[in-house]
């Protein structure tokens, strides 16, 4: 058996049960991909079944309105995706009258398809010979090869790809590509590789060496985390509403909604000031202001530490009631709300 041949009867004996591969149809295998692109298998799965449940037709995914995606996409993050594939789903339905695009070069052009998931998709659903190249390929080459190029330089991406297409099958293009992703994952896996194992070991450049975790070689991250202190307003109206709006600029969580939210640059701020702020939104009267967390929440994304704070604007026990929690819940916001929510009005259903 050659190297390829070695790999593909890996797979076929140890491929995981997962529903996108049942299928070879392009408009499913792009909603899988897309959920994956920063997201695990172990929680991309319900959002997966969830999205074609709701959607089982491209066509139905663009006549929906984008709050509904993203309310369905709620708590996986990096919202841009959910955004992208909305408005994808309306330029196909509109320019290849609902048809999926089955060349790479049409695929490239769609907003949120890029190189890896035009590969993927074209492979996968169309059997194009495309290598198709993801975090899981870069660390398996980089050490079984030991590929000292760094990973998250742009130039590297078209070595990878000629390497991996000299192996490809190019009878199952698309086998092939989840082959080497299913290893990368499963087998070579980021801490603790099932070297011992591993069909490939003994002409793995790294396992030799003993060197595993010197590959894959990546550039110093010299991104630093930003802090943000996030202060939201729960003001609560005469009618027992409360005050939500849309985010709408090109920030974090765009098109999701919020409380009235103000930034500051530390962590401890007056009553006086989240007063006259919140008195912007709305005419306080015997204004009673008081903060619902004593110490600030804590929500982690790729960049920013986040450091949220609620305050509680004359709050009257009137409005927890099951009607303002239901209107609220059906709003698409990000996870700290909709965490904040549930425990505000801990509610017993
Ligand atoms: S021997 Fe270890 S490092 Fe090398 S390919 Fe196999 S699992 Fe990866």
């Amino acid at each position: 058996m050659n190297w390829t041949e070695k790999l593909m009867s890996w797979y076929y004996q140890n491929k995981r049960n997962l529903p996108w591969r049942k299928t070879k149809n392009p408009y499913y295998i792009w909603i899988s991909e897309v959920i994956l692109q920063q997201t695990k298998i172990k929680q991309g799965i319900p959002y997966y079944k969830k999205f074609i449940s709701q959607y089982p037709k491209l066509k139905s995914l663009a006549e929906t309105k984008e709050e509904n995606v993203l309310k369905l996409w709620q708590g996986l993050g990096y919202y841009g995706r959910a955004r992208n594939l909305h408005f994808t789903s309306k330029l196909i339905l509109k320019k290849y009258k609902g048809i999926f695009p089955s060349s790479y070069d049409e695929l490239i052009k769609l907003k949120g398809i890029g190189d890896y998931t035009a590969s993927a998709i074209g492979s996968m659903a169309f059997d194009l010979q495309l290598a198709a190249i993801d975090g899981n390929i870069f660390r398996f080459f980089s050490r079984y090869f030991g590929i000292k190029k760094s990973i998250d330089n742009s130039k590297s991406l078209k070595y990878f790809k000629n390497k991996s297409y000299k192996l490809m099958c190019k009878q199952n293009p698309g086998d092939y590509n989840q082959a080497l992703m299913e290893f990368g994952s499963e087998i070579c896996k980021p801490r603790n590789p099932y070297c011992q194992k591993c069909i490939f070991k003994k002409n793995c450049y790294a396992f030799n060496l003993n060197k595993i975790y010197d590959f894959p070689v990546r550039k110093k991250n010299s991104r630093k985390k930003i802090n943000r202190f996030l202060n939201y307003l729960i003001i609560i109206k005469e009618n027992d509403e409360i005050i939500l709006e849309k985010r709408t600029k090109n920030d974090i969580w765009k098109n999701l909604y919020q409380f009235p939210l103000f930034e500051t640059k530390k962590e401890n701020i007056s009553i006086k000031k989240v007063e006259k702020i919140a008195s912007k939104y709305y005419k306080l009267v015997n204004t009673n202001i008081r903060k619902w967390n004593l110490k600030p929440i804590k929500s982690i994304l790729s960049h920013q530490e986040l450091l949220v704070t609620f305050w509680l604007i004359n709050l009257d026990k009137r409005v927890l009631n099951k009607s303002n929690y239901n209107k609220l819940k059906k709003y698409p916001m990000p996870i700290v709300l909709d965490n904040f929510i549930n425990n505000f009005f801990n509610l017993k259903s």
